[in-house]
């Protein structure tokens, strides 16, 4: 696998690939890799020619520099599981190659940026639509996979990548799990063991609400969700919502299949998320 850093060497190396009629497919992580990551990059190895990814934890998208400064760091060992699972080239550029000048763009992504994680963090969409837009600039993939566990992130960088002629196709893949349920998150490495096994109630507060679906409206399955969470010692919830999947507006009118439970909650002091479909 080779390893790349600077903005120069990645530019080069992925314009040739696509003078050689390459499909390039393409993962953006902040590392700490786990098989949730992993089962991006499988699903690139599938659909492309070469499977690139990064490894940058984007200081830009995080509102509070403490979550910054702790979140997990750990590149030599991200680079073997990304060797392991047959990645072509890992991209590991430092903060001044991907901002040599601050970016100081407003991105006007309409609702999707705006509601629920948007109101809850303020600026951080900002921040994931900068490192985004610029790392799809200079890696030039024609695919790039995301994660679903961060919904919302997905459908703002599906707006961001139409709102920008961004020339890529944006594939959302599903979220991978703990036997507990627990969705798979660097952040989980922050949990102690007993930690972990409160979180795995986050899960449980969302199969709860998804079995209720069709006998409550939103604003009752929201208010099921958010007891069952508060009912559970060591968890702090943020936010339990019920909305249309695909604007995120309340969704008092909605049949449960278009429907999509979002929560955060904090475990350990540790901000977590997850969803899920209601059908
Ligand atoms: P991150 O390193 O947390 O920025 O995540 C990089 C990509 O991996 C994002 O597209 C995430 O949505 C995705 N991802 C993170 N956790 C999971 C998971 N448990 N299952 C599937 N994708 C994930």
């Amino acid at each position: 696998m080779q390893v790349l850093k600077t903005t120069e060497e990645i530019q080069d190396y992925t314009s040739k690939l696509r003078l050689n009629s390459s499909i390039i497919g393409f993962i953006p992580t902040m590392g700490a890799l786990h098989a949730g990551h992993i089962s991006l990059i499988r699903a690139s190895k599938r659909e492309n020619d070469l499977t690139i990814c990064s490894v940058f934890v984007n200081p830009t998208q995080f509102n509070e520099t403490a979550d910054f400064q702790k979140y997990p760091r750990q590149v030599e060992a991200d680079l073997k599981k990304l060797e392991d699972a047959g990645c072509d080239l890992a991209f590991v550029p430092s903060v001044k190659d991907i901002y040599p000048v601050p970016d100081t763009t407003n991105y006007d992504l309409g609702l999707v940026a705006t509601v629920i994680e948007g109101a809850h963090r303020p600026g951080h969409f900002n921040g994931v639509a900068s490192v985004v837009k610029r790392l799809l600039e200079l890696v030039h993939p024609h695919n790039a996979y995301f994660g679903l566990k961060d919904y919302q992130q997905y459908l703002v960088i599906q707006k961001l990548a139409n709102e920008y002629n961004l020339d890529v196709n944006i594939i959302g893949c599903p979220i991978l799990r703990e036997e507990s349920g627990l969705a798979m998150s660097s952040r989980n490495q922050l949990l102690s063991e007993r930690g972990k096994e409160i979180a795995g109630n986050l899960h449980k507060s969302l199969t709860l609400v998804k079995n209720a679906a069709d006998q409550y409206p939103p604003a009752e399955l929201e208010k099921i969700g958010m007891a069952y969470l508060e009912s559970k010692e060591g968890i702090e919830p943020e936010y339990f919502v019920v909305v249309n999947k695909d604007t995120l507006n309340p969704a008092s009118n909605c049949n449960s299949n278009q429907l999509i439970a979002l929560l955060a909650a904090r475990v350990e002091g540790v901000r977590l998320i997850d969803n899920m479909f209601l059908s």
